[in-house]
């Protein structure tokens, strides 16, 4: 994938100002929220897959990890990777572990085109498989 000039990857989709969690980030449809700063939000996954599943957004309009990595500053690099830390030592998960994870495109299982990290704890997880 080449990059633009402005260092985002010229293959990807525009990002959706319609998304869901655009929608979320401008606060038309409401959110558990557990941390947001100037960085990043963090809230509670609508369909939970472990006792604890958190969604970490960053707030800049970024459709994937491709677009973040690719796109956004280091501050923001930074900042946001810093929340997803932060989110999961304050909900508890670190003495016992957790998983974060990241879904990147169609072949990735993306659903929706805001780049998200989920966190996963609270129990023993599986083993993961592709
Ligand atoms: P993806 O498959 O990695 O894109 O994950 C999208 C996640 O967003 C899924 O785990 C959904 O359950 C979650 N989700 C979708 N809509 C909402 C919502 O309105 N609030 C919270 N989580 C949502």
């Amino acid at each position: 994938m080449s990059a633009s000039p402005s260092g985002r990857p010229s293959g990807l989709p525009p990002y959706d100002d319609g998304n869901i969690f655009a929608r979320i980030l401008r606060g038309e449809i409401p959110s558990k929220r557990v941390h947001e700063d100037e960085h990043a939000l963090a809230f509670h996954d609508i369909n939970p897959q472990a006792p604890v599943h958190v969604l970490v957004i960053p707030r800049g309009r970024y459709v994937s990890l491709a677009d973040f990595s690719a796109s956004a500053s280091d501050a923001e690099i930074a900042g946001f990777w810093r929340v997803v830390g932060k989110v999961a030592r304050d909900l508890g998960l670190e003495a016992r572990g957790y998983r974060a994870l990241t879904n990147m495109g169609p072949e990735g299982g993306q659903e929706v085109p805001h780049f998200h990290v989920h966190l996963f704890g609270g129990r023993r997880l599986g083993r993961m498989v592709p």
